[in-house]
């Protein structure tokens, strides 16, 4: 019997239940966040026992989503560094997961995607024969400088998994067409539509961003987010020109930017961007904030992958301002437009949209391609049915569990 702290509550419980077996669920970025408490707390709820893990890759962007979203951290790896290299970010993530993983001995490794410390804790677990399950498996951009090291990160960890939970039939098919065991791959949605549904239930954005969203009332929103490390330097710096030229000539647009803290973000947004009364330079936004501007958006521009995830669910126009995606689902249901890495592509896209506003008008939100909000439950099922033989007992239950 352990320890373990109560759903919902925070409060530590003592002797409540056998629990099942120990996941160990890690994570170090803001949308591994997002995607892996709807699994935690779904974990929870089927009396596994949980070992969170962040690595803190990003330190003060991740800090607010844990309280949004209900998730206490039991290991904080504080691997964030200033202007660290991926190498540095995975050895020093492999070797402090390592001493957790040789005193926690869990039964199963959960990891998300496609970053760094995904990669780290899959190897980590991969070396010390514990069964990976890695969640969102299957995302092939086809280009392994783009996304960078992303593309190369999930086809590594795709290598050593032994459960992949995949959000999408297409995931699936690129699984098994690199000969992954079909027996091993799972078609359960995607958890970002999971916790999307959680936070639209009760939206509520900071007053301040709420004031700012009523002050820009009749205006044409844009919402950009820009911080892959492929988008570094001339696209990025050429992108950020088109839409300031854009949103001055005019007045009748403002823009929403909340800037990523990296460095080769935070000066160029600063420098084409800073001093305009109709573009808001933001800290980056907590969940509800984020989504709350996400909502009164006219237009989004972004080349995030969690944001083509997040759009169908709410109907909104997104231009993806990369040279590939690997969710082409999100440009089949009609609502995202691929808009290469050319700042020419993006200046004509945003002319042509606003002159005729027939594409933009007519998005509207989908059946999301990505999950229906029950992918959390599906991969613990299948956890369930596949390696917790454990049976369950329930031996006192001191205190409210839910
Ligand atoms: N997001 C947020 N606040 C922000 C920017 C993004 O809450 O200021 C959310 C967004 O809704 C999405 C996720 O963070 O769920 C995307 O994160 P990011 O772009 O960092 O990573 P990616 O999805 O590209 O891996």
């Amino acid at each position: 019997m352990f320890d373990n702290v109560a759903p919902g509550t925070g409060k530590k419980v003592r002797n409540v239940v056998d629990w099942r077996m120990k996941v160990l669920v890690l994570f170090g970025t803001r949308p591994e966040a997002i995607k892996l408490a709807p699994v935690i707390h779904e974990l929870r709820k089927r009396f596994f026992q949980t070992i969170v893990v962040s690595s803190s890759q990003h330190k003060h962007i991740i800090k607010p989503f844990l309280e949004t979203l209900k998730v206490d951290v039991d290991f904080d790896l504080s691997v964030m560094r200033r202007n660290q290299s991926p190498n540095e970010v995975c050895s020093r993530v492999m070797a402090k997961l390592d001493r957790i993983l040789e005193s926690e001995q869990p039964d199963l490794i959960l990891v998300q995607g496609d970053t760094t410390t995904a990669l780290a804790g899959a190897l980590a677990g991969f070396n010390r024969r514990i069964p990976v399950g890695h969640v969102e498996a299957g995302l092939r951009s086809g280009n392994l400088m783009s996304p960078f090291p992303e593309e190369m990160n999930r086809r590594v960890i795709s290598q050593m998994a032994s459960f992949h939970f995949a959000a999408t039939e297409k995931n699936r098919r690129n699984l098994l067409s690199e000969n992954v065991q079909s027996e091993k791959v799972f078609v359960t949605g995607n958890p970002v539509v999971d916790s999307l549904k959680y936070m639209l239930k009760n939206l509520k954005p900071h007053p301040d961003i709420a004031a700012l969203i009523k002050k820009t009332d009749g205006k044409k929103r844009i919402l950009v987010t820009t911080h892959r490390r492929e988008s570094f330097g001339t696209a990025m710096t050429g992108n950020l020109k088109v839409l300031a030229d854009f949103v001055y000539k005019r007045p009748d647009v403002c823009l929403f930017f909340p800037v990523h803290p990296n460095p080769n973000v935070k000066g160029v947004a600063k420098e084409i961007l800073g001093g305009h009364d109709r573009i808001h330079l933001l800290e980056p936004l907590d969940y509800s904030d984020f989504l709350a501007i996400m909502k009164a958006a006219w237009l989004i521009v972004s080349d995030s992958g969690g944001v083509q995830e997040e759009a169908p669910s709410l109907g909104k126009p997104l231009l993806v301002i990369r040279e590939n995606t690997e969710r082409p689902e999100a440009i089949r249901s009609g609502v995202s437009k691929l808009v290469g890495s050319s700042p020419g592509a993006l200046k004509q896209l945003l002319e042509e949209n606003y002159a005729v506003d027939t594409w933009i008008k007519s998005v509207k939100e989908v059946a999301n391609p990505f999950g229906d909000g029950k992918a959390s439950a599906r991969i613990v099922k299948i956890i369930e049915e596949k390696l917790a033989s454990k049976p369950l007992s329930v031996r006192s239950i001191q205190g409210k569990l839910f």
